[in-house]
């Protein structure tokens, strides 16, 4: 279950909630009575450990490569005799 972060738009008031995914985005603010003043937040903290675990996991094993030798030269485009806009380019 997420963490999810709170903010008031109203009054300024901080909270942190652990909620399902289907939770509403927004509620009361129990400090200034804000009716939906509390708008859910992008929690640091949720999105640290999710991405940590990520990171470590997977990406960082995996060095890229270098595309300098992967890819070839792109090949001009059929149809076209040159001094197009296809070969506009300066090349
Ligand atoms: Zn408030």
């Amino acid at each position: 279950m997420p963490l999810y972060e709170y903010r008031c738009e109203s009054c300024g008031e901080q909270e942190e909630k652990l909620e399902g995914f289907s939770a509403p985005t927004e509620h009361a603010c129990e400090a200034c009575g804000a009716p939906a003043g509390m708008k859910r937040q992008i929690s640091r903290t949720a999105f640290n450990l999710a991405g940590g675990g990520w990171y470590a996991g997977g990406y960082s094993t995996a060095a890229p490569t270098p595309k300098a030798d992967a890819s070839p030269a792109p090949a001009a485009p059929k149809g076209c005799a040159g001094g197009c806009a296809c070969h506009g380019g300066g090349n």
